[in-house]
């Protein structure tokens, strides 16, 4: 491909996605299936590499998210909040490990904790002497959402730590999701009232977080599934899952299929054992999450733009319809 026609095709899939990121992240009413988003992320990625020197300042590959509203009150977050490198083949996933392994210094502390990627919205929570003070979504990984009235209406987010122990800034980060169940019960409801339904659950969970009417959230069957802690590596604990377990204890939801083993082939193993288990869980997950155990050894790898090199999404292969996106109306 000549230099011209690189660049005229990069502009494009940036405008196309860039398009796609504002009806995802904004306006909660993405138009085309993810897999198709991906597909085209990719291709750019791809051209990206072969042609740095082309790369557009707003180029989607190096965001995070969206612009938060603005009917919101915007939250800094101290430590951003990143998205994650995503793989869709085993020969990809061993790339990373290979990678990972590459930078580190003594590779054989390696271990990994594998997770659900659930398919909802990423939020932020932070509590001052074990007290929920404020609750803020990813916005573009920088300045996020106050939803701290809404996110007070979810039970199992708790607005007062059990037991003892926490610092005295606690950031805890994690994924509110609608459970299946709950979705259907509330699409039903609308269809038998004639009003809109929601197009899946995450949009479901995205329209609900952000109503300025904190009555209309506690109505909606939303949960909250914890996944990290922000400043973890700081002393707190020696590995991520050790982290998690604590999280635990203090009375947050933690994911029991959480798995710490002991190489890139428990990592495929863990996934050929989800994917056959997908359909039987009570959440929508779009992949799963591998991320390196040892806190030390995160702090080691880093991050690169909008990414840890310590972690990475192992997609699913995609479910949705287009047809699917394009019959059912959407609802904020
Ligand atoms: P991502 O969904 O690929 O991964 C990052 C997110 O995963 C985190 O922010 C967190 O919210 C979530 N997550 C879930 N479980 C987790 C766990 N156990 N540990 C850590 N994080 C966990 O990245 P993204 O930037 O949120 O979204 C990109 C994806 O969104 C795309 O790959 C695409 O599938 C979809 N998207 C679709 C459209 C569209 O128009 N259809 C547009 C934009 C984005």
């Amino acid at each position: 491909m000549s230099d011209s026609t690189a660049r005229l095709r990069m502009q494009a899939l940036c405008d196309q996605l860039n398009q796609y990121n504002n009806e995802y992240y904004v306006l909660d009413a993405p138009s085309v299936p993810d897999s198709e988003y991906d597909r085209l992320l990719r291709e750019l990625r791809e051209l990206e590499a072969q042609y740095p020197e082309l790369q557009l300042a707003d180029s989607p590959s190096l965001r995070v998210g969206g612009e938060p509203l603005p009917e919101f009150r915007q939250v800094r977050h101290e430590t951003p909040m990143l998205s994650l490198d995503n793989v869709f083949s085993e020969d990809e996933l061993r790339d990373f490990d290979r990678r990972v392994r590459g930078r580190l210094t003594d590779p054989a502390e390696l271990r990994y904790a594998c997770e659900p990627k659930l398919d909802g919205i990423a939020v932020s929570l932070l509590y001052v002497d074990g007290v929920l003070v404020r609750a803020a979504t990813r916005g573009d990984g920088r300045v996020g959402e106050d939803i701290t009235h809404n996110v007070r209406t979810i039970r199992s987010v708790p607005l007062k730590l059990k037991g003892g122990g926490w610092p005295a800034e606690l950031e805890v980060r994690g994924e509110i999701y609608m459970p299946r169940q709950g979705f259907e019960k509330m699409n039903e409801a609308a269809r038998q009232a004639g009003t809109k339904t929601f197009v899946n659950p995450r949009n479901a969970a995205a329209g609900s977080l952000r109503q300025l009417d904190s009555r209309i959230t506690a109505t909606r069957p939303l949960e909250m599934c914890c996944y990290g802690i922000a400043g973890a590596e700081e002393g707190l604990f020696a590995t991520h899952s050790e982290g998690l377990y604590q999280l635990g204890e203090w009375g947050f939801n933690i994911n029991p299929e959480m798995r710490v083993v002991d190489d890139i082939d428990g990592c495929l193993a863990y996934y050929a054992d989800m994917l056959s288990r997908r359909d039987g869980l009570s959440y929508d997950i779009d992949g799963l999450v591998f991320k390196v155990d040892s806190l030390a050894l995160q702090a080691e790898l880093g991050f690169v733009s909008r990414a840890p090199r310590w972690a990475i999404a192992h997609k699913f292969p995609a479910q949705e319809e287009i047809t699917l996106l394009k019959d059912v109306e959407f609802q904020v």
